[in-house]
Protein backbone atom coordinates (compact mmCIF):
# COMPACT_ATOMS: atom_id res chain seq x y z
CA UNK A 1 0.00 0.00 0.00
CA UNK A 2 1.96 3.34 -1.00
CA UNK A 3 -0.76 4.68 -3.59
CA UNK A 4 -3.80 6.34 -2.19
CA UNK A 5 -6.43 8.26 -3.67
CA UNK A 6 -8.67 10.96 -2.50
CA UNK A 7 -12.50 11.45 -4.27
CA UNK A 8 -13.65 14.78 -3.23
CA UNK A 9 -11.62 17.80 -1.98
CA UNK A 10 -14.34 19.04 0.00
CA UNK A 11 -13.87 19.48 4.38
CA UNK A 12 -13.43 15.86 4.54
CA UNK A 13 -11.13 15.39 1.83
CA UNK A 14 -8.71 17.80 2.12
CA UNK A 15 -8.00 16.53 5.87
CA UNK A 16 -7.78 12.74 4.62
CA UNK A 17 -5.58 13.60 1.74
CA UNK A 18 -3.52 15.55 4.30
CA UNK A 19 -3.14 12.55 7.07
CA UNK A 20 -2.14 9.97 4.16
CA UNK A 21 0.15 12.15 2.82
CA UNK A 22 2.09 13.04 6.20
CA UNK A 23 1.95 9.50 6.70
CA UNK A 24 4.18 9.21 3.50
CA UNK A 25 1.78 7.85 1.71
CA UNK A 26 1.74 9.37 -2.51
CA UNK A 27 -1.73 10.67 -2.26
CA UNK A 28 -3.54 12.12 -5.65
CA UNK A 29 -6.36 14.38 -4.73
CA UNK A 30 -9.93 14.05 -7.66
CA UNK A 31 -12.20 16.68 -7.73
CA UNK A 32 -14.34 17.96 -10.46
CA UNK A 33 -13.70 21.12 -9.70
CA UNK A 34 -10.62 23.14 -9.68
CA UNK A 35 -11.49 25.63 -7.65
CA UNK A 36 -12.15 23.21 -4.85
CA UNK A 37 -8.55 21.38 -5.24
CA UNK A 38 -6.80 24.82 -4.94
CA UNK A 39 -8.75 25.41 -1.92
CA UNK A 40 -8.27 22.01 -0.51
CA UNK A 41 -4.55 22.95 -1.20
CA UNK A 42 -4.54 26.27 0.54
CA UNK A 43 -6.20 24.41 3.18
CA UNK A 44 -3.63 21.57 3.81
CA UNK A 45 -0.84 23.91 3.68
CA UNK A 46 -2.34 26.12 6.47
CA UNK A 47 -2.86 22.97 8.77
CA UNK A 48 0.44 22.22 8.22
CA UNK A 49 1.82 25.62 8.99
CA UNK A 50 0.03 25.76 12.49
CA UNK A 51 1.32 22.39 12.76
CA UNK A 52 4.93 23.47 12.33
CA UNK A 53 3.90 26.99 14.39
CA UNK A 54 3.27 24.31 17.65
CA UNK A 55 6.11 22.20 16.36
CA UNK A 56 4.40 19.18 16.41
CA UNK A 57 5.66 18.89 12.85
CA UNK A 58 9.03 20.64 11.07
CA UNK A 59 9.19 22.51 8.32
CA UNK A 60 11.12 20.42 6.25
CA UNK A 61 8.04 17.37 7.02
CA UNK A 62 5.60 20.09 6.04
CA UNK A 63 7.23 20.68 2.86
CA UNK A 64 7.53 16.58 2.46
CA UNK A 65 3.86 16.22 3.08
CA UNK A 66 2.49 18.67 0.30
CA UNK A 67 5.38 17.35 -2.17
CA UNK A 68 3.42 13.85 -1.60
CA UNK A 69 0.24 15.42 -2.85
CA UNK A 70 -0.83 15.88 -6.74
CA UNK A 71 -4.11 16.50 -7.91
CA UNK A 72 -6.54 15.72 -10.54
CA UNK A 73 -10.15 16.56 -12.75
CA UNK A 74 -10.39 13.06 -14.18
CA UNK A 75 -11.07 10.32 -12.55
CA UNK A 76 -9.73 7.95 -14.92
CA UNK A 77 -6.56 9.40 -14.32
CA UNK A 78 -6.49 9.67 -11.03
CA UNK A 79 -7.20 6.44 -9.83
CA UNK A 80 -5.37 4.33 -12.19
CA UNK A 81 -2.53 3.30 -10.13
CA UNK A 82 -4.52 3.44 -7.27
CA UNK A 83 -3.58 1.08 -4.32
CA UNK A 84 -6.70 2.02 -2.05
CA UNK A 85 -9.06 4.96 -3.34
CA UNK A 86 -11.23 6.69 -0.80
CA UNK A 87 -14.42 8.33 -1.70
CA UNK A 88 -15.04 11.19 0.09
CA UNK A 89 -17.28 13.41 -2.65
CA UNK A 90 -20.96 14.74 -1.72
CA UNK A 91 -23.11 12.90 0.40
CA UNK A 92 -25.45 11.49 -2.55
CA UNK A 93 -26.55 8.28 -2.76
CA UNK A 94 -27.14 8.42 -7.01
CA UNK A 95 -23.33 10.51 -7.43
CA UNK A 96 -21.84 8.06 -5.19
CA UNK A 97 -23.02 4.92 -7.01
CA UNK A 98 -21.72 6.14 -10.22
CA UNK A 99 -18.33 6.96 -8.74
CA UNK A 100 -17.75 3.76 -7.43
CA UNK A 101 -18.82 2.14 -11.20
CA UNK A 102 -16.38 4.50 -12.45
CA UNK A 103 -13.95 3.67 -10.25
CA UNK A 104 -14.14 0.18 -10.52
CA UNK A 105 -13.53 0.33 -14.12
CA UNK A 106 -10.61 2.69 -14.17
CA UNK A 107 -8.84 1.72 -10.85
CA UNK A 108 -6.42 -1.87 -10.65
CA UNK A 109 -8.34 -4.68 -9.89
CA UNK A 110 -6.40 -5.29 -6.95
CA UNK A 111 -7.87 -1.93 -6.11
CA UNK A 112 -9.48 -1.54 -2.21
CA UNK A 113 -12.40 0.82 -2.80
CA UNK A 114 -13.49 2.70 0.72
CA UNK A 115 -15.96 5.21 1.13
CA UNK A 116 -16.05 7.84 3.29
CA UNK A 117 -19.39 8.20 3.43
CA UNK A 118 -21.72 8.78 6.78
CA UNK A 119 -24.71 7.13 6.04
CA UNK A 120 -25.03 5.30 3.25
CA UNK A 121 -25.19 1.96 2.79
CA UNK A 122 -21.13 0.13 1.97
CA UNK A 123 -23.40 -3.06 0.69
CA UNK A 124 -25.30 -1.21 -1.63
CA UNK A 125 -22.52 0.74 -2.63
CA UNK A 126 -20.34 -2.47 -3.29
CA UNK A 127 -22.83 -3.17 -5.46
CA UNK A 128 -22.55 -1.19 -7.96
CA UNK A 129 -18.88 -2.61 -8.57
CA UNK A 130 -17.07 -6.10 -10.01
CA UNK A 131 -15.07 -6.29 -6.70
CA UNK A 132 -18.18 -5.68 -3.43
CA UNK A 133 -15.42 -7.97 -1.51
CA UNK A 134 -12.96 -4.88 -1.78
CA UNK A 135 -15.20 -2.27 -0.84
CA UNK A 136 -15.75 -0.80 2.84
CA UNK A 137 -16.39 2.17 5.10
CA UNK A 138 -13.42 4.24 5.86
CA UNK A 139 -15.57 6.51 8.02
CA UNK A 140 -13.44 9.45 8.98
CA UNK A 141 -14.23 12.10 11.84
CA UNK A 142 -14.08 16.05 11.35
CA UNK A 143 -11.43 17.62 11.68
CA UNK A 144 -9.90 14.38 10.02
CA UNK A 145 -6.14 15.19 10.97
CA UNK A 146 -7.32 16.35 15.00
CA UNK A 147 -9.98 13.17 15.38
CA UNK A 148 -8.33 10.30 16.20
CA UNK A 149 -11.55 7.79 15.42
CA UNK A 150 -12.04 5.93 11.60
CA UNK A 151 -15.25 3.86 12.09
CA UNK A 152 -14.23 1.07 9.55
CA UNK A 153 -18.04 -0.53 8.16
CA UNK A 154 -17.83 -4.05 6.60
CA UNK A 155 -20.63 -4.24 3.62
CA UNK A 156 -22.27 -7.86 3.49
CA UNK A 157 -19.48 -9.09 1.02
CA UNK A 158 -16.61 -7.24 2.58
CA UNK A 159 -13.38 -9.76 3.18
CA UNK A 160 -12.16 -10.68 6.24
CA UNK A 161 -8.80 -9.35 4.40
CA UNK A 162 -9.60 -6.32 3.19
CA UNK A 163 -11.07 -5.44 6.50
CA UNK A 164 -7.68 -6.59 8.22
CA UNK A 165 -5.64 -4.39 5.60
CA UNK A 166 -7.82 -1.24 6.02
CA UNK A 167 -6.98 -1.50 10.19
CA UNK A 168 -3.52 -1.61 9.42
CA UNK A 169 -3.45 1.47 7.12
CA UNK A 170 -5.84 3.21 9.73
CA UNK A 171 -3.05 2.47 12.51
CA UNK A 172 -0.38 3.71 10.29
CA UNK A 173 -1.99 7.25 10.02
CA UNK A 174 -2.23 7.12 14.40
CA UNK A 175 -5.51 6.51 14.11
CA UNK A 176 -8.14 3.88 16.20
CA UNK A 177 -10.14 2.03 13.39
CA UNK A 178 -13.35 0.24 15.20
CA UNK A 179 -15.18 -2.31 13.02
CA UNK A 180 -19.28 -1.51 12.80
CA UNK A 181 -21.27 -3.57 10.76
CA UNK A 182 -23.55 -1.49 8.05
CA UNK A 183 -26.50 -0.60 9.13
CA UNK A 184 -28.20 2.99 8.01
CA UNK A 185 -26.10 5.70 10.31
CA UNK A 186 -23.36 2.61 11.49
CA UNK A 187 -22.89 3.39 15.20
CA UNK A 188 -21.58 6.78 14.84
CA UNK A 189 -24.19 8.83 13.76
CA UNK A 190 -27.03 6.66 14.79
CA UNK A 191 -26.54 8.02 18.04
CA UNK A 192 -24.63 11.83 17.07
CA UNK A 193 -27.19 12.65 14.52
CA UNK A 194 -30.91 12.19 16.75
CA UNK A 195 -28.96 13.60 19.29
CA UNK A 196 -28.54 16.52 16.97
CA UNK A 197 -32.18 16.78 15.53
CA UNK A 198 -33.65 16.75 19.17
CA UNK A 199 -31.37 19.87 19.80
CA UNK A 200 -32.89 21.41 16.81
CA UNK A 201 -36.54 20.46 17.48
CA UNK A 202 -35.74 21.90 21.68
CA UNK A 203 -34.98 25.55 19.39
CA UNK A 204 -37.95 25.38 16.85
CA UNK A 205 -40.58 24.47 19.60
CA UNK A 206 -38.80 27.17 21.91
CA UNK A 207 -38.15 25.81 24.84
CA UNK A 208 -34.42 27.47 25.02
CA UNK A 209 -32.06 29.93 22.47
CA UNK A 210 -28.88 28.26 20.49
CA UNK A 211 -26.03 29.58 23.20
CA UNK A 212 -27.96 28.01 25.86
CA UNK A 213 -29.02 24.86 24.71
CA UNK A 214 -25.27 24.37 23.56
CA UNK A 215 -24.05 25.50 26.76
CA UNK A 216 -26.51 23.14 28.73
CA UNK A 217 -24.35 20.14 26.98
CA UNK A 218 -21.23 21.54 27.03
CA UNK A 219 -21.19 22.33 30.59
CA UNK A 220 -23.43 19.92 31.62
CA UNK A 221 -22.61 16.85 29.45
CA UNK A 222 -19.25 17.59 28.95
CA UNK A 223 -19.37 17.96 25.58
CA UNK A 224 -16.34 19.62 24.22
CA UNK A 225 -18.74 21.66 21.67
CA UNK A 226 -22.48 22.03 21.81
CA UNK A 227 -24.98 19.82 19.22
CA UNK A 228 -25.66 23.29 17.20
CA UNK A 229 -22.34 24.42 16.45
CA UNK A 230 -21.45 21.07 15.75
CA UNK A 231 -24.49 20.84 13.03
CA UNK A 232 -22.91 23.71 12.02
CA UNK A 233 -19.34 22.30 12.04
CA UNK A 234 -20.76 19.13 10.14
CA UNK A 235 -22.88 20.94 7.32
CA UNK A 236 -26.23 21.48 8.19
CA UNK A 237 -27.10 19.77 4.26
CA UNK A 238 -24.68 16.59 5.67
CA UNK A 239 -26.92 16.04 8.43
CA UNK A 240 -30.11 16.72 7.06
CA UNK A 241 -29.11 14.01 4.64
CA UNK A 242 -27.97 11.53 7.39
CA UNK A 243 -31.14 11.94 8.85
CA UNK A 244 -32.89 11.11 6.10
CA UNK A 245 -31.10 7.85 5.42
CA UNK A 246 -31.99 7.08 9.25
CA UNK A 247 -35.56 8.03 8.66
CA UNK A 248 -35.91 6.07 4.79
CA UNK A 249 -33.54 3.03 6.61
CA UNK A 250 -35.42 2.37 9.41
CA UNK A 251 -39.00 3.98 8.92
CA UNK A 252 -39.30 5.22 12.63
CA UNK A 253 -40.52 8.70 12.57
CA UNK A 254 -38.00 9.29 15.40
CA UNK A 255 -35.47 9.95 12.87
CA UNK A 256 -37.81 12.66 10.96
CA UNK A 257 -35.65 15.60 10.77
CA UNK A 258 -36.34 18.85 12.61
CA UNK A 259 -38.61 21.09 10.03
CA UNK A 260 -36.42 24.24 11.19
CA UNK A 261 -33.23 22.11 9.97
CA UNK A 262 -35.00 21.45 6.40
CA UNK A 263 -35.72 24.77 6.20
CA UNK A 264 -32.45 26.50 6.83
CA UNK A 265 -31.12 23.86 4.24
CA UNK A 266 -33.65 24.93 1.11
CA UNK A 267 -32.41 28.84 2.38
CA UNK A 268 -28.79 27.93 1.97
CA UNK A 269 -27.44 28.09 5.71
CA UNK A 270 -25.37 25.29 5.85
CA UNK A 271 -23.29 26.38 8.87
CA UNK A 272 -19.51 27.01 8.83
CA UNK A 273 -19.62 26.29 5.59
CA UNK A 274 -21.98 29.03 3.94
CA UNK A 275 -20.88 31.67 7.12
CA UNK A 276 -24.33 30.89 8.37
CA UNK A 277 -25.97 28.12 10.37
CA UNK A 278 -26.84 28.26 14.21
CA UNK A 279 -24.34 30.45 14.50
CA UNK A 280 -22.86 33.37 12.18
CA UNK A 281 -19.06 33.14 11.38
CA UNK A 282 -16.51 35.18 10.08
CA UNK A 283 -15.81 35.04 5.73
CA UNK A 284 -14.04 31.56 5.36
CA UNK A 285 -13.10 30.80 8.90
CA UNK A 286 -14.42 29.07 11.99
CA UNK A 287 -14.45 31.37 13.97
CA UNK A 288 -17.80 31.90 15.57
CA UNK A 289 -19.18 35.90 15.60
CA UNK A 290 -22.61 35.45 17.14
CA UNK A 291 -25.80 33.30 18.11
CA UNK A 292 -28.38 35.04 15.91
CA UNK A 293 -32.04 35.64 17.46
CA UNK A 294 -33.58 32.51 15.50
CA UNK A 295 -36.94 32.61 13.95
CA UNK A 296 -38.80 29.62 13.10
P1 LIG B 1 -18.09 18.82 0.92
O1 LIG B 1 -19.36 19.34 0.34
O2 LIG B 1 -17.26 19.70 1.77
O3 LIG B 1 -17.13 18.27 -0.25
C1 LIG B 1 -17.57 17.42 -1.28
C2 LIG B 1 -16.62 17.59 -2.46
O4 LIG B 1 -16.96 16.58 -3.41
C3 LIG B 1 -16.74 18.94 -3.16
O5 LIG B 1 -15.46 19.54 -3.26
C4 LIG B 1 -17.28 18.58 -4.56
O6 LIG B 1 -16.80 19.41 -5.59
C5 LIG B 1 -16.75 17.14 -4.69
N1 LIG B 1 -17.43 16.35 -5.70
C6 LIG B 1 -18.75 16.32 -6.03
N2 LIG B 1 -18.96 15.45 -7.04
C7 LIG B 1 -17.76 14.90 -7.34
C8 LIG B 1 -17.33 13.93 -8.29
N3 LIG B 1 -18.18 13.36 -9.15
N4 LIG B 1 -16.01 13.63 -8.35
C9 LIG B 1 -15.14 14.22 -7.49
N5 LIG B 1 -15.48 15.14 -6.57
C10 LIG B 1 -16.79 15.47 -6.49
O7 LIG B 1 -18.50 17.47 1.70
P2 LIG B 1 -17.77 16.82 2.98
O8 LIG B 1 -18.35 17.39 4.22
O9 LIG B 1 -16.30 16.80 2.76
O10 LIG B 1 -18.35 15.32 2.88
C11 LIG B 1 -17.78 14.38 2.00
C12 LIG B 1 -18.19 12.99 2.46
O11 LIG B 1 -17.70 12.78 3.79
C13 LIG B 1 -19.70 12.76 2.52
O12 LIG B 1 -19.98 11.44 2.16
C14 LIG B 1 -20.01 13.01 3.99
O13 LIG B 1 -21.17 12.34 4.40
C15 LIG B 1 -18.78 12.43 4.65
N6 LIG B 1 -18.47 12.91 5.99
C16 LIG B 1 -18.59 14.24 6.30
C17 LIG B 1 -18.25 14.66 7.59
C18 LIG B 1 -18.32 16.12 7.96
O14 LIG B 1 -18.19 16.43 9.16
N7 LIG B 1 -18.51 17.03 7.02
C19 LIG B 1 -17.77 13.75 8.54
C20 LIG B 1 -17.61 12.40 8.17
C21 LIG B 1 -17.97 12.00 6.90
Amino acid sequence: MKNITVIGAGTMGNGIAHVFAQSGFTVKLIDVSEASLQKAIDTISKNLDRMVAKEKITAAEKTATLSNLTTFTSLAEGVKNADLVVEAATENVDLKCKIFRDMDAHAPASAILATNTSSISITKIAAQTKRPTQVIGMHFMNPVPVMKLVEVIRGYSTSDEVTQTVFELSRKLAKVPVEVNDYPGFVANRILMPMINEAIYTLFEGVAGVEEIDTVMKLGMAHPMGPLQLADFIGLDVCLSILNVLHDGFGQPKYAPCPLLVNMVMAGQLGVKSGQGFYQYAAGSKDLVVAPKFKK
